[in-house]
């Protein structure tokens, strides 16, 4: 089965599915986005937790591809302690509906200014998914402070801004192999990598 998977992955975002590529490396045969899938409408994700959302996603796209491919979906986001955990699920949106890394980033440092607690985490939940069924969920955390400006041009969404434990720079000054090898992505899909390795799936 190693290697002989292909995957589709339940998001827009090309920035989680080309780290979800090369994390996966050769552990499956290709990971495609959406793209190749025009008849697949925009998913409302209308959960309040990561999972629920995880699962809406994969769900709607396996519902429409069927038996043609294992679909993985990648809800995450960051958990600010002195926000009371926000932006959460909110992470794409925390600036409005539709708006731009930059605008959510400037808006998180605005809600930040002043504050010294600035303990955060990134959460990843991944479901995996076969015809509309979900087969199983995987989760990664990464712990790490929130910086007081942006540092660091690699990565998406709120990378400039987090410090992971154990390191001085952002994942925004990060090396992807860095990032990847510790990440709320990495992690959740280590165990992806152990399940597959593990459970004869044919
Ligand atoms: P989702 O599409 O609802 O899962 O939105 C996830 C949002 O969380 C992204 O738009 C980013 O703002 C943020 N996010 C998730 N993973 C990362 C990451 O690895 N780096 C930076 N921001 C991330």
């Amino acid at each position: 089965m190693l290697g002989t998977l292909r995957l589709v992955v339940a998001s827009g975002n090309a920035h989680k599915t080309a780290e979800i590529r090369r994390i996966l490396g050769d552990f499956v045969e290709s990971v495609e986005d959406l793209s190749g899938y025009p008849e697949i409408e925009q998913i409302e994700e209308t959960g309040v937790t990561f999972e629920e959302n995880a699962e809406i996603k994969a769900l709607a796209v396996g519902r429409v591809l069927a038996d043609k491919a294992w679909i993985l979906s990648d809800d995450s986001g960051l958990e600010v302690d002195a926000l009371g955990g926000e932006p959460g699920v909110y992470s794409a949106r925390y600036a409005g509906e539709n708006a731009s890394d930059v605008e959510n980033r400037e808006r998180l440092l605005e809600q930040m200014s002043g504050l010294d607690a600035r303990s955060a985490r990134f959460r990843c939940v991944m479901v995996l998914a076969r015809g509309g069924q979900k087969i199983t969920i995987f989760e990664g955390v990464v712990e790490g402070v929130i910086a007081r400006a942006e540092k660091g041009e690699r990565g998406f969404g709120y990378d400039s801004l987090f410090i992971p434990e154990g390191y001085s720079e952002t994942f925004g000054e990060l090396s992807p192999e860095v990032k990847n090898s510790m990440s709320h992505r990495g992690r959740a899909l280590e165990q992806f990598k152990l399940w597959l390795t593990n459970i004869d799936h044919e």
